[in-house]
């Protein structure tokens, strides 16, 4: 460093020529006017604009100012300076060379005696770079602020404490909120990143210099409940004393990406609940164990577990006890098989295993003793016990089967093991195969037909039998098929039912009901129309009934509807207020083919019945007279009697049945001897 003064102590310079060193070496300009001219002015001038002093004194002092400089205030400051006050100003300066330099002054004025203004003392400071910095900014500014309005790229200008100053279009749609609303919050709430520590970090480094920019993801949790993922790119713009004047944010919308990236991520992640595969992983595994199998040229076999019944457990212990049950499966199941299979949650109450080198169903036969062991083993859940059982379905690896068409043949086997009555093993073999294609064919004309209306409604008496004179009827759906003509019930209601196909064909039904009983002199007392479980389960069925009964216009109390005692066991929903709903309208509730079930004497006691339908198995056997089929007949007679409703016997076939079923305290009948089912023929 150049020292300009000798030390103090080491140079006893006068004071002039202290002041002189001092003002030739200064950057700063000091001159004094008489009137409006230079009177004097320190050498110092040379240096800094490169005037001599002569060349000045006796100017006017405003030939120093800059032709490019605006002067409006000059008269106002020589006020000020007439009224005895200091001014400051900021002006461009004049240099020899023909440039020009800015300049920070202050004028002090001199007055007379009389108060008179005879001249001002001005001295200027050199802020040359300081104001073409901020001019620069300035410019680079409205510059800026004209790009990002256009910018396709999502833009917040923020101040040093992250406040918005101002946002571009682009910013107001990614981020749902008006430029209005936003101004003022602060960017980190609006678009969160997705490691605050790691950020906040970044960001002391931009702030103290140490980074000009950064990228981080974040996070937007729209006022419309959507999340978005941003891509933000953080960067300074400082002044020319280096603070930070404005942060520019910019974001790109990456949601698409990031849920790519997520649903990645969770296919190398493990089941919570269940601490298993994942759904994703062990279709994964099932892959490669595929590929390596065939490699060596073994085999390998999978196996679907599907609890039975699950559903009621969760409707009736909660969800919680429900998660806790195949917590405690997976460990079993993990437990069982130890090496010997790997286990998977394929969701729900679905558990996958790969079993590697089977290839038989013999070569099947440990691993299914274990998980239907590990299955049966009583559970205590919220201090109930509670026993489960399972429905197994396999399929074996062949040279054309994927990953994924193995776990396809071992649903359908699970679904044939579910319809035999489930807690059984089924083996995907090529016979299922050719069940499985049928059901799926018949499914297929089935929703065409639903589409075309091709079912009609026959209808079977229901008679008296102290009078042999009918007194209601049941309605029977018939598929009037294109190909194979009038077809009954038992062919495609059990298909209709598992692919839920018979909402629509009950619907159908139901209106063609209610228009028969609107209509036709034929049809007397009450209709019995046949409702199926899966209808009872469904959350939309009684509104949709009820529609259909309001619009037709008919009275409900000519309706019954009739649902099989399996379905009043079986359905899941809470069927009691439906039925409630029903009965408080008129309409009739009978419980069909009874005595198949195992219901309660409590369970026909809470529902709100009106009769009931004995089994045609019972009349089917009633020639052996001892058997304990009549037994149970004349005992369910006096049950129906009990309970003050009907007591409908189906399916008599001749006279001697007809009467041993009064006999027995049977009040109506239904069967072939009396009538078939039949179209309705207007008399
Ligand atoms: P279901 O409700 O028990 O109906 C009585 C069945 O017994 C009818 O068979 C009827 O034709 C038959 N039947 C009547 N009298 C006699 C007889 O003397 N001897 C013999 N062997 N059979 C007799 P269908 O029409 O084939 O209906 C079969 C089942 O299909 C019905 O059993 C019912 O569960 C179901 N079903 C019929 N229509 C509908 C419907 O519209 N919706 C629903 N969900 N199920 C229906
Ligand atoms: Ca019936
Ligand atoms: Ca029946």
């Amino acid at each position: 460093m150049v020292n300009i003064l000798p030390s103090p102590d080491s140079s006893p310079l006068t004071t002039e020529e202290r002041y002189r060193l001092l003002a030739e070496n200064s950057s700063e300009i000091v001159y004094q006017t008489q009137g409006l001219d230079i009177s004097w002015i320190a050498p110092s001038v040379t240096r800094v604009l490169g005037w001599e002093p002569h060349e000045l004194i006796g100017q006017p002092a405003v030939k120093l100012i800059s032709q490019h400089q605006d002067r409006t205030w000059v008269d106002a400051n020589r006020i000020k300076l007439e009224r005895g006050e200091d001014v400051s100003q900021e002006m461009l300066l004049n240099a020899k060379d023909g440039g020009d330099k800015w300049f920070s002054g202050v004028a002090h004025p001199i007055q007379g005696d009389d108060g008179s203004l005879q001249g001002f003392i001005v001295s200027m400071r050199d802020i040359d770079q300081k104001v073409r910095t901020r001019k620069k900014l300035q410019e680079s500014e409205q510059k800026f602020r004209a790009a990002m309005v256009n910018a396709a790229v999502a833009v917040a200008l923020t101040d040093a404490n992250d406040r918005i100053i101002d946002v571009n279009e682009a910013m107001v749609r990614f981020l749902g909120r008006s430029a209005k609303e936003l101004r003022g919050l602060k960017m980190d709430d609006l678009a969160t990143p997705e490691d605050p520590e790691s950020d906040a970090a970044l960001f002391d480094e931009l702030m103290s210099g140490k980074r000009e920019s950064y990228r981080t993801t974040t996070i937007t949790e729209r006022l419309d409940g959507k999340t978005y993922f941003g891509d933000l790119n953080i960067s300074t713009v400082r002044d020319e004393d280096g603070q930070v004047t404005w942060i520019i944010n910019q974001i790109l919308d990456i949601t698409e990406q990031v849920g790519v990236r997520q649903r990645l991520v969770q296919m190398a992640t493990i089941d919570s609940t269940t601490g298993l595969l994942n759904r994703a992983s062990i279709v994964e595994r099932l892959e490669e164990s595929i590929r390596e199998t065939l490699s060596w040229g073994g085999n390998i076999a999978v196996l679907l577990v599907d609890v039975d019944r699950f559903r009621s457990i969760n409707d009736s212990l909660g969800h919680a006890a429900g998660d806790q049950i195949l917590a405690e499966l997976g460990e079993r199941f993990e437990r069982a098989v130890g090496k010997r299979a790997i286990v998977g949650r394929y969701g729900g109450d679905e558990f996958l295993l790969i079993i590697p080198g089977a290839g038989t169903e013999r070569e099947l036969a440990n691993v299914v003793g274990q998980v239907t062991a590990a299955v049966g083993q009583e559970f205590t859940i919220a201090e109930r016990r509670v026993v489960l059982t399972a429905s197994l379905g396999a399929s074996f690896h062949t040279p054309l089967t994927s990953a994924l068409g193995m776990i396809q043949e071992a649903a359908v086997a699970l679904t044939e093991a579910k319809r035999q009555g489930r807690a059984q093993l089924q083996v995907f073999d090529t016979v299922l195969s050719n069940a499985a294609r049928y059901r799926l064919q018949v499914e297929q004309e089935l929703r065409e037909a639903i589409d075309r209306k091709e079912f009609v409604v026959y209808y079977q008496p229901i008679i008296k039998l102290e009078t042999f004179q009918p007194i209601a009827n049941e309605a029977l759906v018939r598929w009037n098929h294109p190909t194979d003509g009038l077809t009954g019930p038992v062919t495609f209601i059990e298909i209709a039912e598992e692919s839920g196909l018979i909402l629509g064909i009950g619907r159908q039904v139901l209106e063609q009901v209610c228009r028969d009983i609107k209509t036709s002199t034929a049809l007397k007392g009450k209709v019995a129309v046949n409702v199926s479980a899966v209808e009872l389960s469904d959350p939309g069925w009684l509104d949709s009934a009820l529609a259909i009964i309001t619009e037709s216009g008919i009275d409900p109390r000519r309706l019954t509807i009739e649902i099989t005692e399996t379905a009043v066991l079986s359905t899941g929903r809470d069927i009691k207020t439906d039925l409630a709903i029903l009965r408080n309208l008129g309409i009739g509730l009978m419980v069909d083919d009874f005595g198949t079930g195992f219901s309660s004497i409590s369970l026909l006691r809470d529902l709100p019945l009106t009769g009931l339908k004995l089994d045609r198995s019972f009349v089917d056997k009633m020639l052996n007279v001892d058997g304990p089929e009549n037994k149970l007949a004349q005992g369910l007679a006096q049950l129906a009697d009990a309970l003050n409703i009907h007591g409908v016997a189906e399916g008599i076939e001749s006279q001697e049945q007809a009467i041993a079923l009064r006999d027995m305290g049977w009040t109506y009948g239904q069967g072939y001897h009396f009538a078939r089912p039949a179209p309705l023929v207007e008399n």
